[in-house]
């Protein structure tokens, strides 16, 4: 088979209008904002003129929890809204914009795989139409404004020991974790130490993605919380600086949705991308929004595991916006699972029904979470690889079937849209159902302890919760700040319902630790972080970049 980047360079695209037109019904060509030919912003102003219209209904897909092998969220979530176009129905996809830290690192691009993708996948996975980089000036702007306050007078009495807000840049570099700023004299400002996050892992992601409109973006980059002040420590917000205004220009093009189509024509929105630790991990309300609204079903992916992306697609991105989801799709592998049962990578490859019996543990309860504690229907998509036996893919079958839910394999890497379309009936069947019966994991008035309580016994099988001294000091400055309502974002490895990556399966009766609780005011949650989170990412001993290349044509490879 070709792989992921040959098949997307071969690929015949359809002018992105046509997309727009036939697929969406945007047959005004001016609300599209082309960025070349096969991708196009839709204009904010349009977006407005939809809102009385009726949603279409939401898909969301989710995981077991991942393994180094590898899932196939996305290469689902294409696949299924391929598949579900070639049944009849007017889907529609709405992914995240890739970031490029993973794209030269370890994992690769973001847009799907085999005959499952979205394209043009080389500018997806790279600049796409700037929105990270508008994201990246915006965040900076900030950084530039604290500093350049202090370097002025400190007028608000700043302590700038106590600045949390960092810079920002959309690349994997460790040695810009931690650094010194402001040296070289006084007209350099004031030394302080700072450091460098991921694009992907700022507060100004996740507003960005949570965001209804320009005016809402205002209101939240209002709120971010910069620093404290000295003596009475009083937190210094973006507002305090002026900045909330200057911001949201610079966000101005990028808030407006990216559409883009898949391999077999259907429309997808690619827009936004928060990591799903230290934020939601889901792609922007602007873009699900407009999604809802211009098609019958959109199907959309949340970030790693479903203990992760859809805990925070449902308690963080559907409790702030409205919307709700009114099925899910939980992506399995039989790799994955035998991995959960205990075997080692190298020995994935071979059929062993004895340790993917053991590992089924994981997706149990990942489906019972689901079904339990939100109320939501799910089914499973059994993603095939070559190595995968018939013998094993029953057995998932039947011990699903035995949950009370159905599984369906799909083959849609090797066969794109026409091998989901078991997966597409499925997922229409529990559609007919009507609407859920809904329930977040915990309501808005528990306090903190209690809402991480809930997801710890609920959702990790955990016995309970702990707070380190530094975190509950940290929670204290948050209520009196004020921010002691919010919901909270659990920073957890995605490797396992525990704080240990090590301990794959279905752990129970562990703690779950906070080492450290941060305050995202403008994004609307309370970070609680357990374990050791990347904000910062490095690069493998041997990156992806090494096998990157471009001829005289313009022609990339080794982008996967
Ligand atoms: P996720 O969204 O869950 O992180 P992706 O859809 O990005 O996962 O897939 C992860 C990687 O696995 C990609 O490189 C993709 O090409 C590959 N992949 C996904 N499904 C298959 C499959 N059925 N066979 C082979 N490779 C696959
Ligand atoms: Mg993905």
């Amino acid at each position: 088979m070709l792989s992921d980047g040959e098949i997307a360079n071969a690929a015949t695209l359809k002018p992105i209008s046509e997309i727009a037109s036939s697929m969406l019904g945007i047959d005004d060509a001016s609300v599209l904002v082309p960025y070349g030919h096969d991708k196009a912003k839709i204009d904010l102003g349009y977006i407005s003129t939809l809102a009385d219209r009726p949603d279409g209904k939401l898909v969301l897909v989710t995981a077991i929890s991942p393994t180094p092998a590898g899932e196939g969220k996305t290469t689902t979530t294409v696949g299924l809204t391929d598949a579900l176009r070639r049944i009849g129905q007017r889907s529609c996809g709405a992914l995240r914009e890739p970031s490029m830290g993973p794209v030269f690192g370890m994992k690769g691009g973001a847009a799907g795989g085999g005959y499952a993708q979205v394209v043009p996948m080389t500018d997806i996975n790279l600049h796409f139409t700037g929105d990270f980089a508008a994201i990246a000036a915006a965040n900076n702007l900030l950084s530039a404004l604290i500093d350049n306050h202090v370097h002025h007078g400190n007028a608000l009495d700043i302590d700038v020991r106590s600045i949390t807000w960092k810079r920002v840049v959309d690349l994997n570099d460790r040695a810009l974790r931690h650094l010194v700023v402001g040296l070289g004299g006084t007209a350099n400002g004031y030394p302080r130490e700072d450091g460098f996050d991921i694009v992907v892992a700022s507060e100004l992601m996740a507003i960005f993605c949570l965001s209804e409109s320009l005016s809402d973006l205002k209101r939240r980059v209002a709120r971010i919380v910069v620093a404290h002040t000295r003596g009475t420590k009083q937190p210094v917000t973006a507002a305090d600086l002026g900045a909330e205004g200057a911001i949201a220009v610079l966000l101005k093009n990028a808030m407006a949705p990216n559409l883009v189509q898949t391999l077999e024509h259907s429309p997808v929105f690619v827009h936004g991308g928060p990591f799903a630790n230290i934020a939601h991990g889901c792609n922007s309300v602007i873009a699900t929004r407009t999604a809802l609204k211009l098609a019958d079903i959109v199907v959309t992916e949340a970030g790693f595991g479903s203990d992760l992306g859809a805990e925070k697609f449902i308690d963080i991105k559907c409790r702030k916006s409205g919307m709700r989801p009114d099925a899910v799709v939980v992506v399995a592998t039989v790799r994955a699972l035998k991995f959960h049962g205990g075997v080692a990578l190298p020995d994935l490859q071979k059929e062993d029904t004895d340790a993917l019996r053991r590992g089924f543990v994981n997706i149990e309860r990942h489906l019972n979470n689901l079904r339990n504690v939100f109320g939501l229907p799910a089914v499973v998509a059994i993603n095939r690889f070559p190595t995968d036996t018939d013998a094993e893919i029953q057995l998932l079958r039947d011990l699903t079937q035995a949950l009370g839910f159905q599984a369906f394999p799909a083959t849609h890497f090797v066969d794109g849209g026409a091998g989901a379309e078991a997966l597409a009936w499925g997922v229409l069947d529990e559609l007919k159902e009507g609407a859920p019966n809904f329930r977040f994991a915990y309501p808005d008035e528990s306090t903190v302890e209690e809402k991480a309580t809930a997801l710890a016994t609920k959702l990790y099988g955990a016995a309970g919760i702990t707070f380190a001294a530094k975190a509950r000091k940290q929670l204290a400055q948050i209520a009196a700040d004020g921010f002691a309502g919010l919901p909270v974002c659990v920073a957890k490895t995605q490797y396992s319902f525990s704080t240990d990556p090590k301990a794959i399966g279905a752990p129970s009766g562990h703690t779950i630790d906070v080492r450290e609780v941060r305050l995202s005011a403008g994004a609307g949650f309370i970070v609680l972080v357990t374990g050791d989170i990347m904000t910062m990412p490095g690069l493998p001993k041997v990156p992806a970049s090494a096998h990157i290349d471009v001829d005289d044509e313009g022609v990339v490879t080794g982008l996967s």
